[in-house]
C-alpha cells in the first residue's frame, strides 16, 4: 500500500502515522522527495481499512499494490482449491484442479414428474450436478416465486432416483435449516453482496456456488468469497453469469476474460452459466465452448423438457436434446483441454 502524504507536513505527524501502522504489524519505508513524500506500507494489509488512511488529514491519496482479498488469493495458495462434493457410496463429484463439472437442470423445480424426468435426462448427456431452483428471486412479485420447501423436497426425490447432488439457491439465512440435504448452496447474483448471509455460509459446512452479482466487479465477486472462506469454508465455486452492460441483444453480457482472469487471481473453482449470460438458447452451445476454451471448470446450464411452459426462464432454457448435443461437443473439448469430465 502507497500512502502519498501532504506536502509540509510536520515531522511528528508523520511519526504518529507510521506508528500507528507499526502497530497494526506493518512496516513503513519513508521516502522524501523533492515535491511528494510517501509511505510504502509493507507487510499484510488486507485488514487496513484504506477509507480510514484516506480520512487523515496529513493523507494526501492512498493506493493499493496488492489485492484486499487474502485467503482467495492464488499468491498465498498457489494450488487449485478442488470442490468436493460427496455423492452417496463414498463417491464424489469434484470441481476444480482438473475436475470439469456440468450442473445441468431446470431455473425452477416444477413438480415431481418434471423434476425426475430432468434429472434422468441430464444425467444421461453427462451431468455430474442436478440444479433446481426452489426459492426463486423473481423481479416481479406477481411471477411464480418457486415451490419452496416443497421444491427441495422434490429435489431429493430426484437425487435418489438418479444419483445426481443437487445444487439450489438460497434467498434468505433463516431457511438455512432447510437447506441440510442440499448437497451445493447456490448464492445467487442478486445476494452476493449479503455479507450477512456470506458469513453464515463460511460456517455451514457446505460447498457454495456464489454467483457475480449483476454489476459488479471482479474484484467485489472476490470479496465476496473471502467472506465466505474468511468463516472457514474453502468449498467454494465462482460462477460467472454475465454482467449489465449498454448490449440489450442478450439478457446480460458474458464476460469471458472473467475466467482467466479469476483464475489467475483466485484459486478457487471458476464455472460459467451461458443461460443466463445470454438469455437466448442458440447462444449455449457457443458460449459453452468459449468458457472450456477460456479455461471454466464446469458450466451451469438450464435445461428444460418443454421451454415454452416454464415457469420461469423458458425463453433461455434448451431442451434435452439440445442439452445432449452441447454435451458432445463439451466432452471432447473438456478432454482436449486435459480436465477430466
Ligand atoms: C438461477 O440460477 O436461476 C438464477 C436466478 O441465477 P442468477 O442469480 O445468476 O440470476
Ligand atoms: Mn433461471
Amino acid at each position: 500500500m502507497i500512502v502519498i502524504l501532504k506536502q509540509n507536513t510536520e515531522k511528528a505527524r508523520i511519526e504518529t502515522l507510521i506508528k500507528k501502522f507499526e502497530n497494526m504489524g506493518l512496516s513503513c519505508h519513508y521516502s522524501s522527495g523533492a515535491h511528494t513524500t510517501i509511505l510504502g506500507i509493507i507487510g499484510d494489509t488486507t485488514r487496513v481499512d484504506i477509507d480510514l488512511v484516506r480520512a487523515d488529514e496529513i493523507v494526501e491519496d492512498v493506493k493499493r499494490v496488492s489485492e484486499p482479498y487474502k485467503a482467495v488469493n492464488r499468491k498465498f495458495h498457489p494450488d487449485d482449491t478442488i470442490v468436493r462434493i460427496p455423492v452417496s457410496k463414498g463417491k464424489e463429484v469434484c470441481i476444480g484442479g482438473g475436475f470439469f463439472g456440468v450442473i445441468a437442470g431446470p431455473c425452477s423445480v416444477e413438480c415431481v414428474e418434471q423434476i425426475i424426468s430432468m434429472a434422468k435426462e441430464v444425467y444421461k448427456s453427462g451431468a455430474t450436478l442436478l440444479r433446481g431452483g426452489a426459492f426463486k428471486p423473481r423481479t416481479s412479485p406477481y411471477s411464480f416465486q418457486g415451490l419452496q420447501a416443497q421444491g427441495l423436497e422434490l429435489l431429493l426425490t430426484a437425487k435418489q432416483e438418479t444419483g445426481l447432488p443437487i445444487v439450489s439457491e438460497i434467498m434468505d439465512l433463516s431457511h438455512l435449516e432447510l437447506f441440510r440435504d442440499v448437497d451445493v448452496i447456490q448464492v445467487g447474483a442478486r445476494n452476493m453482496q449479503n455479507f450477512t448471509m456470506l458469513k453464515a455460509l463460511g460456517q455451514c459446512g457446505k460447498p457454495i456456488l456464489l454467483k457475480r452479482g449483476l454489476a459488479n466487479t471482479i474484484e467485489e465477486f472476490l470479496m465476496s468469497a473471502e467472506y465466505i472462506m474468511a468463516g472457514g469454508n474453502s468449498q467454494i465455486i465462482l460462477c460467472e453469469r454475465g454482467i449489465r452492460t449498454f448490449e440489450t441483444f442478450t439478457r446480460n453480457t458474458l464476460d469471458i476474460s472473467a475466467v482467466p482472469v479469476l483464475n489467475h487471481l483466485s484459486h478457487l473453482p471458476v464455472v460459467v452459466d451461458p443461460s443466463h449470460a445470454a438469455g437466448i438458447p442458440w447462444l449455449i452451445q457457443p458460449l459453452s465452448k468459449a468458457s472450456v476454451a477460456a479455461g471454466a471448470d464446469g458450466l451451469m446450464i438450464e435445461v428444460h423438457n418443454k421451454p415454452s411452459t416454464a415457469l420461469s426462464d423458458g425463453a433461455q432454457s434448451i431442451t434435452p436434446a439440445q442439452f445432449n448435443s452441447t454435451m458432445d461437443v463439451i466432452k471432447s473439448q473438456v478432454l482436449f483441454e486435459g480436465k477430466k469430465l
